[in-house]
């Protein structure tokens, strides 16, 4: 009940941080770089940029605090505003990729550690900024990872600059000797025993065990809420619709009176305003069960958490160097990790974790840290930002953690074909045109050869929606009306131009909400695309890049689409099967796909990404013309002399028809 009972003031002078607030702040004027070290939940994030507003450092410049996740820059910048009593968006604000929440006067402004980045190019020195605090710095997130070298040398420039370097864990020695071996501040700790149980054996399906854990918890245990952690979205939703289903059982079939459980979900694409509804106290006489991905771990904390259950599993983007590409993957979290999701149970009062993995596993199966994402992703976009900020040989650059060679090859490689890199790796006028763009560079690239094909308009709407989650709504008991819907919208050689299509139809209703409704459409997720939309409109218009169309020739769209995707090609091999031109990986068509409506499978397509789940399959797919991934460079491509054309195959199937109509007659 603090929450409820004590004033924002009050409960500001309760955490952990305030206890240290002055000679933190003493450290500070002393020091250019400090790296501070506290507990999840000892107010590092909420209270380190107030306290040097406080101290007077924005009366020179913004205090700006970077997190590598846009959940967390959002629902702290919110916090922080209501803290300061003021709007958000006005003296406290945030920005995320594609969504500013600051104005003239935000003096602590919150945003992703991309957006940071992506402010280096206009901005070398950030003279805007007075102190940078980098948050979360222990996840060592591949931009974060960026940062650290590009930070180093703005310090080394402005005497007037200063720095500071959270972590929640206490491996910080090495952010301290980055910057020369800077002076580490620890936040006392106030936390409580957490009682750890493993599993006794390995759990089969992690989902079932933990929804069973959480009914007796609820059932058996005292107050107290839960927190369940789970690997992504579809995961989390699953649980929840589980979780309901057995509650529901549950009151039905008993006699006594079963106490009320609020499920709530929490992932990075989940709306802001259901995200807020985590920190929310639960009616009276109910229990929170919050369900949610590794966000929970270190970057949100919700107070009140008695119940951790820990499936010992979590998702990751790796590069994957057979398929050429990153995957989202599943992997086991490491034992740092694990004991960050257990803690979350101790922050209120002595708490239990129940993990759902057995004592052996931990000690033999999991890391002991996590591996930094730059060890382990693509990095196309992360050369492209250091190709024009001059870095000629990026094997030079002020790595913490330098990545392997390997993918710094690999990326590069791919940024040659693409166009934007020459043959002695330096930007090509396309490869600088690229690093305009907040898009990976196969989006950048695809708004390029809309340019060039005169398309536009139609490939920038394309890669609006690519931008956004996916704007189909599926409930689960709606399931087949929601899928009728959506196939109305198929354009059949394209999942492509069928999200075209969408928005089309969308423009065409005058945007409005209700008519999403009317067809199983997410308007928030449109609505959001329109933005993306036109901010990449503005930035066309800077470049002076004239907005073409093509009056909606699909098979001139489906080109440009073709020409950004010469990595993501693919080659039929059975039905609904194919492999990839390049590297032979096996892929295939998803169901939901709108090549299934075409009534046969192309022999060529190209696919935006690979999900891996029970197969590996193709996300949104476009039938594409051989021809056109030759011309993109023979060199990738070995068209085979049987293959036919798609095109031929059109032609086929009308010579064919019209056989049969003359047979009629
Ligand atoms: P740290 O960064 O050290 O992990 P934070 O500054 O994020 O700590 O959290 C300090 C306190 O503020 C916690 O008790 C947390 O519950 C609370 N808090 C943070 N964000 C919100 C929010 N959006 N709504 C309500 N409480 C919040
Ligand atoms: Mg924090």
């Amino acid at each position: 009940d603090f929450a409820k009972s004590k004033s924002l003031a009050q409960q500001r002078q309760y955490l952990p941080i305030f206890t240290v607030r002055d000679d933190l702040l003493q450290v500070v004027r002393e020091n250019q770089v400090v790296v501070v070290v506290g507990e999840t939940g000892s107010g590092k994030t909420t209270q380190l940029t107030q306290y040097l507003h406080e101290d007077g450092y924005t009366s020179t410049g913004v205090v700006g605090c970077t997190q590598p996740r846009r959940v967390a820059a959002m629902s702290v910048a919110k916090r922080v505003s209501e803290e300061m009593e003021t709007d958000l968006g006005d003296k406290v604000g945030y920005a995320i990729r594609f969504e500013d929440v600051t104005g003239p006067n935000t003096i602590i402004k919150y945003m992703t550690d991309g957006v940071l980045l992506r402010e280096t190019l206009k901005d070398a020195d950030l003279d805007k900024y007075r102190v940078i605090v980098m948050d979360e710095a222990h996840e060592r997130s591949l931009n974060t990872d960026v940062l650290f070298g590009i930070l180093k040398k703005v310090v080394a420039r402005r005497r007037d600059f200063k720095l500071i370097v959270t972590s929640a864990t206490l491996n910080a020695d090495k952010f301290s000797k980055f910057f020369g071996g800077v002076p580490i501040f620890h936040i006392p700790g106030r936390t409580f025993p957490v009682n750890i149980m493993f599993s006794k054996t390995p759990c089969e399906d992690y989902v079932e065990a933990a929804v069973k854990q959480a009914m007796t918890i609820h059932i058996t245990s005292g107050p107290g809420d839960i927190l369940i952690f789970m690997t992504g979205q579809e995961e989390i939703e699953a649980t929840c619709f589980a979780l309901a289903e057995r509650l529901e059982q549950l009151i039905s079939s008993s006699t006594k009176t079963v106490p009320k459980l609020e499920i709530l979900p929490i992932y990075s694409q989940l709306p802001a305003d259901l995200q807020a509804k985590i920190f929310q106290k639960a009616e009276e006489g109910a229990r929170k069960c919050i369900v949610a991905t590794n966000i929970a771990e270190t970057s949100l904390t919700v107070d009140g958490i008695f119940y951790v259950i820990d499936t010992g599993y979590g998702k990751m983007k790796v590069y994957n160097p057979r398929m050429g590409m990153d995957a989202l993957q599943v992997f086991p979290v490491s034992r740092a990790a694990a004991d960050q999701r257990a803690g979350r149970a101790g922050r209120t009062g002595p708490g239990t974790c129940y993990r759902l993995f057995t004592e052996s596993a931990y000690q033999n199966e999991m890391l002991p840290n996590p591996v930094p994402e730059i060890q382990r992703t693509n990095l196309g976009n992360v050369v492209l930002l250091l190709k024009s900020l001059r870095v000629e040989n990026l094997l030079d650059f002020d790595f913490m953690d330098p990545p392997p060679q390997e993918n710094i090859l690999n990326s590069m490689y791919q940024l040659w074909v693409l166009g934007a890199l020459n043959n002695v790796g330096g930007l090509t006028e396309i490869g600088w045109k690229m690093v305009e763009f907040p898009l990976d560079p196969t989006l950048a690239k695809m708004l390029l050869m809309g340019e060039q094909l005169d398309c536009l308009d139609e490939v920038l709407t394309i890669v609006s929606m690519l931008s956004v989650p996916s704007v189909f709504f599926r409930p689960k008991d709606r399931a087949e009306e929601s899928d009728a819907a959506r196939e109305k919208f198929f354009v059949p050689e394209s999942d492509h131009l069928t999200l075209l299509n969408v928005y089309l139809q969308w423009k065409s209703n005058q945007y409005r909400g209700d008519w999403c409704n009317d067809h199983f459409l997410h308007v928030k997720g449109l609505r959001k695309a329109r933005e993306v939309r036109s901010q990449l409109l503005d930035i066309l218009k800077t470049l002076k890049i004239p907005l073409t169309s093509c009056h909606m020739e699909w098979d001139v769209v489906r080109k440009a689409i073709c020409s950004a995707y010469f990595h993501n090609s693919a080659r039929l091999k059975g039905v609904g099967e194919y492999v990839n031109c390049r590297n032979g990986m096996p892929c295939h068509l998803h169901p939901s796909s709108a090549l299934y409506g075409l009534g046969y499978t192309p022999d060529y397509v190209v696919y935006h990404e690979l999900v891996l789940t029970t197969k590996e399959y193709m996300q949104c797919v476009t039938a594409v013309d051989p021809q056109w991934l030759a011309e993109m460079g023979p060199m990738f491509f070995s068209v085979k002399e049987t293959d036919t054309s798609l095109l031929d195959h059109k032609r086929r199937q009308k010579e064919e028809k019209t056989a049969m109509e003359e047979e009629m007659e």
